[in-house]
C-alpha cells in the first residue's frame, strides 16, 4: 500500500492495444491532473500493475492474446492487485458483455467513442469510492490491532490478578500459620514451605530461615528445607555484614546473589543445580529480626511483583516474630517475680500439679516442697529501705541457688517467700537435710551496700502424699508448715503432718466462730489487779478479754488473739476492748475514786498500733465514755515498739498528747536493748513473766531484773513485775524495789462484779483463789508469736 496516494496525485493505468485510444484517453486525463502509465496488452498491464501499484485501470475488452476479461480476472485473483478498481473500455454496449465484465470483476464500462465528462466522472467515482474503501480498511486494521492489543494487555492483566490472588493467598497462608500454638521455630519451618510451594516463584524448592539470637550480634538457622548439609552446618548462623546474607541483614535490604559469588558456590556441593540467592532481610522498626534465604533460579531475574511478594512475606514474618516474642514475654511475665526472675506461685503451682500426675501414674515416686521465709523481713525492710530489702531477698536467693542440685527448682513466691520442689526424691531425708542446708546458709550474715545484715529463715516442709490432688493443697500444707516453724521461734523448720493440719482446720473453725463472735457477745472482759508492792494497795487493773464459746466454753487469748492478728478481726475486737474497758471502769470508778487515780490497762496488739487512725479512736472511745484520760494506760509489747522503732516513737509521743499513759509489755523477751528505751516516751516497763519465774534460779535473772529497775528509774518509768505467784518473789522484787506487782500471788483476772464485790482494794490476796481454774495452760503455752 502506497501511503503517500493522498498526497499525489493518482495514477492511472491505461491499457488498449491501439496506440490512438491510449493517447486520447493519456490527454485527457493528463489535463486534468492525473498520472498515467500505459500498456498496450493483457501481459503488459499485469506486469505494470504488479509493479506499478495504479490507483485505477481502463482495461480495453478486446485486445489480442489476453483479452481484457482473462486479464481482470487474474487481476481480480491475485492479493496485491485485488482492490484495484477496473473500468472496461469498450465499443460493445448489449448488456450480455456487461454482465461478463462484472462478473470477471470490473466495477463500470466506458463506451468507445469516449465522451469526456463521462470518463472523468465515472473516473473520480471509482477513484473516490477506492479511497474510501482504502481508509475503510486501513480504519478496521487499525480496530484490529487495538483490539489485539487490548485483549493482551487484559490477558497480563488478568495474569496479574491471579497473582495478586496466589499471594495474597500465600500471605493469608501465613498469618494463618502464625495464629496456631506452636514454638515461633515450628511455624517458621511451615512458612517456608509454605513459601516454597508457591509455583509462580522462580524459586528453586530449597531456602532457609534465620532467626536472631536474643537481642544479639549472631542470627541461627531455625528453619531449612532441601539444604544440602555442608550448607546446613556452615551456615548455622551468620554475622552481620559477614556474608552476603549477613550483608543483607546490616544493609537492611533484599539482596540477589548470583551464581558467580565465590562464597556461595563454594557452600554449594555437587548435585545441587547451579543457582543464585535471594536474601530476604526481615526487618521491624529498628532491628533486622531475621533473614529469608531462597535459591532461585541461575541468573533469573526476579520480577518486581517477585520482589514485592517476598517483601510483603518478610514483613508477615516479623509480625509473626514479634508477636510470637510479646507472647512469650506475657507469658514469662504470668510465670515469673520480676525482681527475681524466678519462677513466681502460678508456676509452682504448675510445678506441683505435674508432680502430683506424675506420683500417681508411677509406683513408688516421690517429691517434696520446701516453703521458705525470712524471718521478720519486715522490720529490715522498712527500717533499711526497700532498696537494700530487694537486695536481701537477691542475696538470700543466691544463697538458696547455691545449695539447690539438679533435679531442686527454686522458685520465689514474692517478697521474702521462696520454694525448692525436689522432683524424683530418693531419700526421705534429702529435703530435711536441704531445708537444714538452706537455712544454715541464710544465716550467715549478708553484705549488702557496706551493711552486715544478719537474718534467719524458717521453713516448712512437704513430703508427697497420695491425699493431694491439687498443688495448692501441697502450698497450703507447706504453708501451715512454715507458720508452726515460726510460731515455735523462728529460724528452723516444721515437716508436716496431718495433725498439724487438723490443727489448721481447727484454727480455721476458731476463725469463722471468732468472726461471729462480737455479733453474738461472747467475749467479756476480765480484770487483773496491779499491787503498790510498798502499800500493798491495788493501784488498778488490766483488762484481759476471755471468749465464752456455746460449745467450747472459756477459750483463752492465747487460742485467738494470733488467729484475730492474722485475719485483722483484731482492730475491730480491739476497739470493743477499750470501749468496754472504760465503760466498766467509770461504773467502778463511782466506787473507788481516789488518789492517785485508779488505772485501768488494755493491751494493744501490732495491728491495732499500727492503725493510722489509733489516736483518733482512742480518743473518741474516751469521749463516748467520759472516761478520764490519766486513768487509761495501754500496754504494747516490745517486740511491737521495736518492730519499727522510729515510727512507733512518734505514734507514742502523739498518744501521750492525750493524757493517757503507755506501758511497755513483755519487757525482756524482744529484740531491743536497753539502750533503746529512753527514746520511747513510755512510763511503765512490765517485767516479763519469765524472769520472775526464774528469779530464784539463778543470779542473772535477778540482776536482769535489779538493771531494769535502776535503768527505769534513771528513766523517770515505774516497773511491774508480771506474774508473781509466790511470796519469796514478792520479797525479792521489793528488796529490788520495783514498783508494781501483778501475779496469781494477789489475784487471778476476774470479772467486773468479782473485782467490785471483793472490795480487794489493797490486799487482793483473799481473793486469789476463786475464780480461774488452775494456770496450768498458761504455765506451759507462754506467748505465742507469729512471725510479722
Ligand atoms: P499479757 O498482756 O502479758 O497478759 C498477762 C497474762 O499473764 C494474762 O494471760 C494473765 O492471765 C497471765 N498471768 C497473770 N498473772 C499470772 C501468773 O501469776 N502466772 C501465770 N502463769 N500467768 C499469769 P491471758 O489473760 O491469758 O492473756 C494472754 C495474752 O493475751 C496477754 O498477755 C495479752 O498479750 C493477750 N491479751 C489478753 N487480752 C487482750 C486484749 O484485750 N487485747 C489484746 N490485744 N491482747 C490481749
Ligand atoms: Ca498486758
Ligand atoms: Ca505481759
Amino acid at each position: 500500500m502506497n501511503p503517500d496516494h493522498t498526497q499525489e496525485s493518482p495514477l492511472v493505468l491505461v491499457v488498449d492495444d491501439e496506440a490512438v485510444n491510449r493517447l486520447i484517453l493519456e490527454s485527457n486525463l493528463k489535463r486534468q491532473g492525473f498520472r498515467i502509465v500505459s500498456a498496450s496488452s493483457g501481459q503488459e498491464c499485469l506486469d505494470l500493475t504488479r509493479r506499478e501499484q495504479p490507483d485505477l485501470v481502463l482495461l480495453d475488452i478486446i485486445m489480442p492474446g489476453m483479452d481484457g476479461f482473462q486479464t481482470c480476472q487474474i487481476l481480480k485473483d491475485a492479493p496485491e492487485t485485488r482492490d484495484i478498481p477496473v473500468i472496461f473500455l469498450s465499443a460493445l454496449t448489449d448488456t450480455g458483455v456487461k454482465t461478463k465484465g462484472f462478473e470477471a470483476g470490473g466495477v463500470d464500462y466506458v463506451s468507445k467513442p469516449f465522451d469526456a465528462k463521462e470518463l472523468l466522472a465515472r473516473v473520480r467515482t471509482h477513484l473516490t469510492l477506492r479511497n474510501q474503501e482504502r481508509q475503510l480498511r486501513v480504519y478496521s486494521e487499525k480496530l484490529e490491532e487495538m483490539v489485539d492489543e487490548r485483549t493482551t494487555k487484559l490477558k497480563q492483566a488478568e495474569q496479574d490478578l491471579q497473582r495478586n490472588f496466589d499471594m495474597q493467598t500465600a500471605l493469608n497462608q501465613l498469618l494463618h500459620l502464625s495464629l496456631q500454638e506452636l514454638p515461633l521455630e515450628e511455624l517458621l519451618q511451615q512458612c517456608l514451605d509454605s513459601i516454597l510451594g508457591i509455583t509462580w516463584l522462580t524459586l528453586q524448592n530449597r531456602g532457609c530461615i534465620y532467626l536472631q539470637e536474643g537481642e544479639g550480634d549472631v542470627y541461627r538457622m531455625v528453619a531449612q528445607r532441601n539444604l544440602p548439609e555442608n550448607v546446613q552446618v556452615q551456615c548455622a548462623t551468620i554475622v552481620p555484614g559477614q556474608c552476603a546474607c549477613g550483608k543483607a541483614i546490616a544493609e537492611q535490604r533484599i539482596l540477589v546473589v548470583p551464581d558467580e559469588d565465590v562464597e556461595h558456590n563454594k557452600l554449594s556441593p555437587e548435585g545441587v543445580e547451579p543457582h543464585s540467592n535471594i536474601c530476604v532481610p526481615i526487618r521491624s522498626q529498628h532491628a533486622t529480626l531475621g533473614l529469608v534465604n531462597l535459591f532461585i533460579q541461575r541468573d533469573t531475574l526476579l520480577t518486581r511483583q517477585e520482589l514485592v511478594f517476598l517483601g510483603a512475606v518478610a514483613n508477615t514474618l516479623m509480625q509473626m516474630i514479634l508477636y510470637k516474642r510479646a507472647e512469650q514475654r506475657m507469658l514469662h511475665h504470668v510465670l515469673h517475680e520480676p525482681l527475681s526472675n524466678l519462677p513466681n506461685r502460678t508456676a509452682l503451682l504448675d510445678g506441683l500439679n505435674v508432680e502430683i500426675k506424675q506420683a500417681r501414674d508411677m509406683e513408688g515416686y516421690r517429691f517434696a516442697l520446701v516453703l521458705i521465709n525470712l524471718d521478720r523481713f519486715n522490720r529490715f525492710n522498712e527500717s533499711l529501705g526497700y532498696d537494700l530489702g530487694d537486695k536481701l531477698i537477691l542475696s538470700s536467693i543466691q544463697r538458696i541457688l547455691d545449695e539447690r542440685k539438679a533435679e531442686e527448682d527454686v522458685f520465689h513466691l514474692g517478697g521474702d517467700g521462696f520454694a525448692v520442689l525436689t522432683r524424683q526424691l530418693r531419700e526421705v531425708a534429702d529435703p530435711l537435710l536441704l531445708a537444714e542446708r538452706i537455712l544454715d546458709g541464710l544465716k550467715q550474715p549478708h553484705q549488702l551496700d557496706g551493711h552486715e545484715i544478719q537474718i534467719s529463715a524458717s521453713a516448712g516442709v512437704v513430703l508427697s502424699d497420695a491425699r493431694y490432688d491439687h498443688g495448692e493443697d501441697l502450698l497450703r500444707d507447706a504453708d501451715i508448715a512454715l507458720h508452726l516453724a515460726k510460731s515455735r521461734g523462728r529460724g528452723r523448720f516444721e515437716v508436716f503432718s496431718s495433725m498439724m493440719h487438723e490443727k489448721a482446720k481447727h484454727a480455721m473453725q476458731t476463725f469463722m466462730d471468732l468472726r461471729l463472735a462480737l455479733q453474738r457477745e461472747e467475749f467479756v472482759l476480765f480484770y487483773q489487779p496491779i499491787i503498790c508492792l510498798t502499800t500493798r494497795r491495788t493501784i488498778g487493773v488490766e483488762a484481759l478479754i476471755r471468749w465464752f464459746h456455746p460449745a467450747r466454753g472459756m477459750i483463752s487469748p492465747l487460742d485467738f488473739i494470733p488467729l484475730a492478728e492474722e485475719t485483722g478481726l483484731i482492730l475491730s475486737m480491739g476497739r470493743w476492748v477499750l470501749e468496754k474497758a472504760c465503760r466498766d471502769m467509770r461504773e467502778f470508778a463511782i466506787v473507788i475514786d481516789g488518789e492517785p487515780p485508779f488505772m485501768v490497762s488494755v493491751n494493744l496488739s501490732g495491728k491495732q498500733f499500727a492503725q493510722s487512725d489509733l489516736y483518733e479512736q482512742v480518743e473518741a472511745v474516751l469521749q463516748e465514755t467520759d472516761f478520764p484520760p490519766e486513768c487509761l494506760k495501754l500496754e504494747i509489747t516490745e517486740s511491737v515498739v521495736m518492730e519499727n522503732a522510729e515510727a512507733a516513737t512518734r505514734i507514742l509521743e502523739r498518744l501521750k498528747g492525750l493524757n493517757i499513759k503507755i506501758a511497755i509489755d513483755d519487757f525482756g523477751t524482744g529484740y531491743s536493748s536497753l539502750s533503746y528505751l529512753h527514746r520511747f516516751s513510755a512510763d511503765i516497763l512490765k517485767v516479763d513473766r519469765s524472769f520472775v519465774s526464774r528469779m530464784h534460779m539463778g543470779d542473772e535473772n535477778l540482776e536482769i531484773i535489779r538493771t531494769i529497775v535502776t535503768l527505769a528509774q534513771a528513766l523517770n518509768m515505774e516497773v511491774v513485775a508480771e506474774g508473781v505467784e509466790t511470796e519469796e518473789e514478792v520479797k525479792t522484787l521489793t528488796v529490788l524495789r520495783c514498783d508494781y506487782a501483778q501475779g496469781f500471788y494477789f489475784a487471778k483476772p476476774m470479772p467486773l462484779e468479782q473485782l467490785v464485790q471483793g472490795s480487794l482494794l489493797g490486799k487482793g490476796e483473799q481473793e486469789s483463789d476463786r475464780r480461774e481454774g488452775p494456770p496450768d495452760r498458761r504455765e506451759t503455752s507462754g506467748r505465742r508469736d507469729t512471725d510479722e
